[in-house]
């Protein structure tokens, strides 16, 4: 009889395969006594086995920089840091000679209060990075032991891994072209093993709790990561649906694939612009392959999150840029300053005093504000590279933009940059692309004379939505509240789209909405001609695109502006949408 478990569905497909366990929990651990003189060699024994993971970690360094590019490596890199960290061993040292205890039992001690130093961490990508010291830990663990280092090269034919964790360092070792899909028990959306194998198309379902056990006992599973399901041997019944369901998956991917070079074009001759918004410049292989305009949105807070406690110098920025421009070919980018703050930065690291409300706080360009000599580094960064390609090429875009008093001190800021940079000799234009993000709904009401103050303008509706309807977008309590649908939400972006308009500006827009099947036809008909995102939902919405009409979106958008219930705009999309794809036999 079939079983089946649910989880988070944080990279979308369907696999049907064999499952493979992988239990990697830490190895558990016995306080055992060391006499007094046996105390050096517990010590002796606990650096052997941190300089064996340092080796290890190396390995696995240079096999994911192989495989995957250097971006990936960075993240052993990081486990390298950590497994060399003085702290780290002198702490575990310490407990060994004043406890007289065993190097496993030393470790596990020390774990436990860093492990908790990092669940406190209000940010949950800083949070999500215990996984990766809880990783070391255990590799260290394992070196103790004698054991192989998590070795999991053995697959010979395609599987679905089921472990209660993966992390990043088996990840990489893995046969990946072998891995027909991941359900793992621990892990999540922001997580290391899941960026990489999004970036790769491999599904993954993660917080199934229990699957190890169900997999042992299964010969055959299914995974839907689109619904978040898995189910265990499923009945003949289940299996053609999901059968039926991933040919019908993959014709469409392949289908969307053909399509990537043709124009996006509404039916009536419309050209939309779809742009890439990536946060390694690793990302930059998917937005090429899905034929994206150029990146609309580089979110650098990624290159400060990757090195933390570090902040990147000026040559770090540069030389990301650099490489993420140049790979770009002729497409322009987009690159954000910092929008760290809010529930993107570890305070501490920063070391910015604690916020009762930090969403509202210290966050985005103001941070940058407070924090001049960081702000002004990653300015610099930004103008050299910017001159070093045709003009227009690189466009700096501000976030959280709340007044434009922000603005013309930007504006104050580059003008005083660049003045010093051309002074010491460095190329730069006299006028790169200056836009602000609209994301808080004083921007929005304040467009029309926004927009004769900056280049463009990019619709932030993540926390446009959060901002204008009050409701913490990482909220779970208040998750139904949160609507894109928002006729109040809908009237803002509308006055965004007209003040640029009007200023003849360029208004796009780079908040998960713009890659909504939903959204997409009411978006067009407002007169939205730019949209960034995700690459992977890029040809979908360019196939929406072309099967629709740019006077059908007008249509769409008008009656879509008289309603006053989100229920009453949702039903509006959806009955449209469904005639859409009716229409056009199209899936999305
Ligand atoms: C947004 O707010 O819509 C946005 C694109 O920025 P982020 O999601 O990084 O806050
Ligand atoms: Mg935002």
């Amino acid at each position: 009889m079939s079983r089946s478990l649910s989880g988070l569905a944080v990279s979308p497909g369907i696999a049907i395969g064999e499952p493979v366990v992988n239990e990697t929990r830490p190895i558990s651990t016995l306080r055992i006594t060391v006499p007094a003189e046996q105390v050096d060699a517990e010590i002796q024994r606990f650096r052997a086995a941190v300089a064996a993971t340092i080796e290890h970690i190396k390995e696995n360094r240079d096999r994911a920089a192989q495989q995957m590019g250097e971006e990936y490596a960075a993240i052993f890199e990081a486990h390298q840091l950590i497994a060399s960290d003085p702290t780290f061993t002198a702490t575990v040292e310490g407990v060994i000679r004043s406890e007289e205890v065993n190097a496993d039992w030393a470790i596990d001690r020390v774990l436990e209060q860093l492990i908790s130093r990092f669940e406190a961490l209000p940010d949950e990508y800083l949070a999500d990075r215990k996984l990766d010291v809880l990783d070391v830990a255990t590799q260290i663990l394992r070196a103790l032991h004698g054991l192989d280092l998590g070795k999991l090269d053995h697959l010979e034919r395609p599987v679905i891994l089921v472990a209660d964790d993966l992390p990043p360092s088996t990840a990489v070792q893995l046969p990946l072209d072998k891995i027909l899909g991941f359900a793992l028990e621990m892990g999540g959306p922001t997580s290391h093993t899941t960026i990489i194998a999004r970036s790769l198309g491999i599904p993954v379902i993660v917080g199934a709790h229990g699957a190890c056990e169900h997999a042992k006992r299964s010969r055959l599973i299914a995974l839907d990561a689109f619904e978040g399901k898995i189910v265990f041997d499923p009945n003949p019944a289940d299996l053609s649906e999901y059968e039926s369901r991933q040919r019908e998956y993959q014709g469409q991917q392949a289908a969307l694939f053909e399509m990537r070079d043709l124009p996006t074009v509404t039916r009536d001759g419309r050209a939309i612009e779809l742009h890439a918004n990536i946060e390694l410049p690793a990302e930059v292989e998917q937005a090429l392959r899905w034929n994206a305009s150029g990146v609309g949105l580089y979110r650098s807070e990624f290159l400060y999150m990757r090195m933390s406690p570090a902040l990147p110098s000026e040559k770090q920025h540069l030389e990301t840029y650099r490489e993420m421009v140049t790979r770009m070919g002729g497409r322009p980018v987009t690159i954000r300053t910092f929008d760290l703050g809010g529930r993107k930065l570890a305070r501490e690291i920063m070391g910015a005093g604690t916020e009762a409300n930090p969403v509202l706080g210290l966050r985005g360009i103001r941070l940058c504000f407070s924090k001049p000599e960081f702000f002004r580094a990653q300015l610099r960064a930004l103008l050299r590279v910017a001159g070093e390609y045709p003009a227009g090429r690189v466009r700096i875009l501000f976030p959280l933009i709340s007044g434009i008093e922000e603005v013309r001190y930007v504006r104050l800021l580059v003008g005083e940059i660049s003045a010093e940079l051309a002074a010491a000799g460095h190329r730069v234009h006299a006028a790169v692309p200056l836009g602000a993000m609209v994301e808080v709904p004083s921007s929005a009401v304040m467009a029309r004379e926004l927009a004769r103050e900056v280049d463009f303008i990019s619709i932030g509706t993540n926390d446009l939505i959060q901002y204008s309807l009050a409701v913490d977008r990482s909220n779970n309590l208040v998750a139904d509240l949160y609507k894109p649908s928002s006729p109040a939400v809908l009237r803002l972006i509308a006055e965004v789209i007209a003040g640029g308009e009007a200023a003849g500006i360029e208004v796009s827009m780079c908040g998960e909405m713009a890659a909504d099947p939903l959204m997409v036809p009411v978006l067009v008909g407002l007169g939205l001609t730019s949209f960034s995102m995700n690459p992977h939902a890029i040809p979908v919405v360019r196939a929406l695109i072309r099967h629709l009409s740019y006077r059908e979106a007008q249509r769409i958008a008008h009656r879509a502006l008289q309603l006053v219930t989100a229920r009453d705009v949702e039903e509006h999309l959806l009955e449209r949408l469904a005639f859409l794809l009716a229409r056009n036999k199209i899936h999305v």
